[in-house]
């Protein structure tokens, strides 16, 4: 598998956070009672016309411009198609003059994936086919459609080809869902379907220049499916290569209980599509006014916060403590805490590792602790269990330590029990001398169960390994 490359470029769509749809005052809510949310604009009815919601233009240009794309003047254009999750037989998109062009979207590893564009257009109606079929139209005996959807504002944000990986697949869709929320544009909710990814993937050589045939796989709604397809689509088309095979360009369906991916239809063409300008729309050119006013509210973003929080901690900005923290949103309290004097190497990994899913404990507790840890006054295991507490109950670090009876352990004591191990195992410490490298875990046992397991298992190795060194 190694002589061949991957490549993926997705289509992220993302239902935006309105009070309402775009062309009509429906409300825009998920898990309302079906087709309640829906008026003679949103159904299509004759003679209706649609009026633009000014909020989801909002948040599509927030959108753009927390992706650094260049927001142009645009227009919308009718997609044609005879699907009955759109009553009116086609769904108003943008085509080629979309509202955000030419951006790009930093991954935390520091891989940098392009945004083509990223364009405003409404939210199709929701189909469930029933009774047979697992879910899918064919073998199903009936359909049901839900109108409610139809209408809310969606930002279709397509990535160029510059993603490798599986894994750069999950991180790139991560990041988005971060920025999303950070910048109030979604609430980003892939199990609620308001983010729906469409991957498309093809294999090259290694080295290669040209790109290969790709297959678009359809409608992944969680970043585990979207890793769990690409990985599948990797062994499917690299089967097919090597067997002398073409890859056929089509979309392809996931299903997540076969884990594969099967042919839904051949790809359609924009020709299919019959695209032509909305004729009851004006154009879209936002003023240089409102933008800079969009501009102004913008919230620092993750990649920003990354910048400072690894700035703040002294550690390189790609670290995965970084990230985890950023995503955590405890970057204010590990830069709290390291302003209380906090060793910020150490902030970063007990909060990345300790405090997730907690509520966050006070900073200067928090600190506390840290510095309690980073003076020996508490083992590793200590220092956790002293967290673990004060994240449930609160109080006092010296107080809670206290209560567990983490009293301090002197250097010289430790010490001691190591010596004292090892004269009373001299066997042991022979063989492990000799090289048997797994006899410092009899070691360490030998000195926790002599200090009541208060002794730092680390200091315990490293005095093991000294007095080694010096026989
Ligand atoms: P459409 O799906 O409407 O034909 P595009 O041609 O613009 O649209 O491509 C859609 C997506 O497919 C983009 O995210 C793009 O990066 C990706 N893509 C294009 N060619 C390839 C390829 N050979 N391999 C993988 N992804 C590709
Ligand atoms: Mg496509
Ligand atoms: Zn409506």
């Amino acid at each position: 598998m190694t002589e061949w490359e991957m490549v993926v470029g997705l289509e992220v769509h993302c239902e935006l956070a309105t009070a309402t749809k775009l062309f009509c005052a429906c409300p825009n809510a998920f898990g309302d009672e079906p087709n309640t949310n829906v008026c003679p604009v949103c159904l299509g009815l004759p003679g209706s016309l649609p009026v633009l919601n000014r909020h989801a233009v909002e948040l599509a240009m927030r959108v753009g411009l927390a992706l650094h794309c260049s927001v142009e003047p645009s227009i919308f254009h009718r997609k044609n198609y005879f699907y009955p999750d759109m009553p009116k037989d086609y769904q108003i998109s943008q085509y080629d003059e979309p509202l955000n062009v030419g951006g790009r979207l930093d991954l935390p590893d520091g891989t940098r994936v392009g945004v083509t564009r990223a364009h405003l257009e409404e939210d199709t109606g929701k189909t469930t086919h029933v009774g047979g079929g697992g879910g899918r139209i064919h073998g199903a005996d009936h359909s049901l459609v839900d109108y409610n959807r139809a209408g809310v504002p969606l930002v279709e944000i397509v990535s160029e080809p510059d993603i490798r990986s599986a894994e750069q697949a999950k991180a790139y869709v991560n990041e988005l869902r971060a920025i999303l929320v950070a910048i109030g544009a979604s609430d980003a909710r892939m199990e609620e379907g308001s983010l729906r990814i469409d991957a498309n993937v093809s294999m090259r050589r290694a080295g290669a220049e040209v790109y290969g045939t790709r297959a678009e796989i359809k409608n992944l709604n969680s970043v585990r499916s979207l890793g769990r397809a690409l990985e599948y689509e990797v062994r499917r088309q690299v089967g097919r290569l090597e067997a002398g095979e073409a890859v056929v360009q089509e979309t392809r369906h996931w299903n997540e209980d076969e884990g594969r991916t099967s042919s839904m239809r051949s790809k359609e063409e924009a020709y299919d599509y019959r695209y032509f300008p909305e004729p009851d729309l004006v154009a879209l050119a936002p003023s240089a006014e409102w933008l800079a006013g969009v501009r102004a509210v913008l919230p620092v973003l993750p990649s920003e916060r990354r910048v400072d929080l690894a700035r703040v901690a002294g550690v390189a900005e790609t670290d995965a403590a970084v990230a985890a923290v950023v995503q955590q949103g405890l970057d204010g309290l590990v830069t709290a805490a390291v302003g209380a004097g906090a060793d910020g190497r150490l902030a970063l990994n007990r909060a990345a590792n300790e405090l997730a899913h907690a509520t966050p404990p006070d900073a200067g507790a928090f600190a506390k602790v840290l510095r309690m840890e980073a003076d020996g006054r508490l083992t590793a295991t200590q220092a956790k269990g002293v967290l673990a507490e004060l994240v449930s109950a609160g109080g006092d670090p010296e107080a809670i330590a206290a209560a567990k009876g983490f009293e301090a352990l002197e250097g010289d004591v430790v010490a001691g029990a190591v010596d004292a191990a090892i004269a009373a195992h001299p066997g042991e410490w022979e063989r492990y001398a000799g090289g048997e490298a797994k006899l410092a875990g009899f070691f360490v046992g030998k000195v926790m169960a002599a200090t009541a397991g208060k002794a730092d298992g680390k200091a315990v190795t490293a005095l093991l390994r000294e007095r080694l060194a010096g026989r």
